[in-house]
């Protein structure tokens, strides 16, 4: 990964402050009972694979022992062969998702029952090609892209009816070309993400207006340079993903202004102790350090002309 460093030279007067961010990861991972670990105890799994994902970004994952962390995540595996957000919680297809993730980034989805845990989210889709999120049925756009995105990463996408989980997709989009979480939500940056994922795993892209989606997306930038979720919001880093990664699927990345969303990243880092925040000058936290470095990675990604297959492959693997 590290031949895709190109922005590390990047300048323009500051740089990404890697080797900070990283020491900042590690140190949320050692203080167990400061505020932000007791606040993520619940989501303890999603937060794992967020500093997981930064380190490997920056090329240290192998400053985690890989053994400790793979024990845990399969820990927090239920009875169901759902995961839960940390050990004795219950299970939800979001912190399935980075369970798999996680052993995928340490290339260990062989300890898997991968039919157990592909059992679970196979069990989680409707009639309608919808998904549920557990057993309590809530239905949104960010699980079809979940189920999909996991069960894509253990090869057992065959197992759901992918013709019907792409026409529910394809049944959120709207009439500005985005996709909200149900059929006439409103479109929001996040479920486009997830939406388009979806739609590009499972081969369905011909479904986008990209045109149409690539304006809504382009004009979530305003005029410091940050992008947000929808209109009228203020700029957060955390979109610089959402959209980006969104506008790259769409081969649409070109219409926003690239230096000024850089500027904007790097005015949120912690120059000092590392994170990153939403916005200049907020307090930095784990979510919004990996949305920064992977929306800085993606940039340079694109810059490698690499191949469109080697792109989904990347977003898929990442997200
Ligand atoms: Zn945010």
């Amino acid at each position: 990964m590290i031949c895709m460093f190109s922005w590390y030279s990047y300048r323009m007067g500051e740089e990404l402050e890697a080797e900070k961010h990283v020491n900042y990861i590690l140190s949320v991972e050692k203080k167990k009972n400061d505020f932000e670990s007791v606040v993520m105890e619940h989501i303890r799994i999603n937060g794992a694979y967020w500093g997981l994902t930064t380190l490997d970004l920056l090329g240290k994952i192998g400053a985690v022992d890989s053994k400790d962390v793979v024990s845990w995540v399969l820990e927090c595996q239920h009875e169901s062969g759902g995961f839960g957000g940390n050990i004795g919680h219950d299970p939800h297809i979001l912190y399935t998702l980075s369970a798999v993730q996680i052993l995928a980034l340490f290339d260990k989805i062989n300890v898997l029952d991968i039919d157990k845990v592909s059992n679970y989210i196979v069990g989680l889709q409707n009639e309608d090609g919808s998904f549920s999120g557990d057993v309590w049925g809530e239905v949104d756009t960010r699980f079809s892209y979940i189920a999909i995105c996991s069960l894509a990463l253990l090869h057992r996408l065959d197992k759901i009816n992918v013709e019907k989980a792409v026409k529910y997709v394809v049944s959120c989009k709207n009439l500005d070309g985005g996709f909200g979480c149900t059929p006439g939500a409103e479109s929001h940056a996040g479920q486009i993400f997830c939406c388009v994922a979806a739609l590009a795993i499972t081969g369905s892209l011909h479904q986008i207006d990209k045109d149409l989606l690539g304006w809504w997306l382009c004009e979530r930038q305003d005029k410091s340079g940050g992008l947000n979720g929808r209109p009228e919001k203020l700029p957060d880093v955390c979109y610089s993903w959402w959209v980006l990664s969104s506008l790259i699927m769409i081969d649409r990345v070109h219409w926003i202004d690239k230096e000024k969303l850089v500027k904007y990243i790097l005015d949120c880092q912690d120059k000092e102790k590392g994170g990153i925040s939403d916005r200049p000058n907020d307090a930095v936290d784990v979510f919004h350090t990996y949305f920064g470095v992977a929306g800085m990675f993606s940039f340079s990604f694109k810059a490698k002309s690499v191949s469109h297959m080697q792109q989904l492959d990347f977003l898929s693997s990442f997200f």
